[in-house]
Formats: C-alpha cells, structure tokens, sequence
C-alpha cells in the first residue's frame, strides 16, 4: 500500500476517489475541466457515459475534484 500524506481535512470530505485525486498530479484539474455545468445543470462529462440517467451537476466526480483540489491547496500552504 502506498502511504498518503496526510493533510488536515474536515471530516466527510476525504473519500477513497479524493485521496486518489489528490495523489496524481494535475488530476484534480483536469476533471474540473471535463465535468462542468453544461448550462443546464447537468454534467456535460458524466452525461456522455450514462444514458440511462441524468447527472445533475455537480456531479460526484466533480465535488471530489472539487475537494481534492482544497486539500492540495490547503497543503501547499501548510508546508
Ligand atoms: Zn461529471
């Protein structure tokens, strides 16, 4: 297993998926981008693999995105 830095978070907040987006460099960003609002409240990301669905924005990738992108701000200033 590979140890993850620790980083000070508020409970709830750090997930399985925003651990890993946190640990790959330039993650967070990138799915920022893809999953954005398409302007109707849904996810013009997540919208394209689930037809079955509507993914209402923010979509859970893009709050973990989100988060990620909090806990590596909130450790580059810590350090
Ligand atoms: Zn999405």
């Amino acid at each position: 297993m590979e140890s993850v830095r620790e980083v000070p978070v508020q409970a709830g907040t750090m997930t399985p998926l925003v651990t890993l987006i946190v640990s790959q460099p330039g993650m967070a960003g990138r799915l920022i981008a893809q999953h954005r609002d398409d302007g109707t409240g849904r996810c013009t990301a997540c919208q394209l693999g689930a037809q079955a669905g509507r993914s209402r924005w923010p979509c859970s990738i893009y709050a973990a995105a989100a988060a990620a992108e909090e806990v590596r701000a909130d450790g580059a200033e810590a350090r």
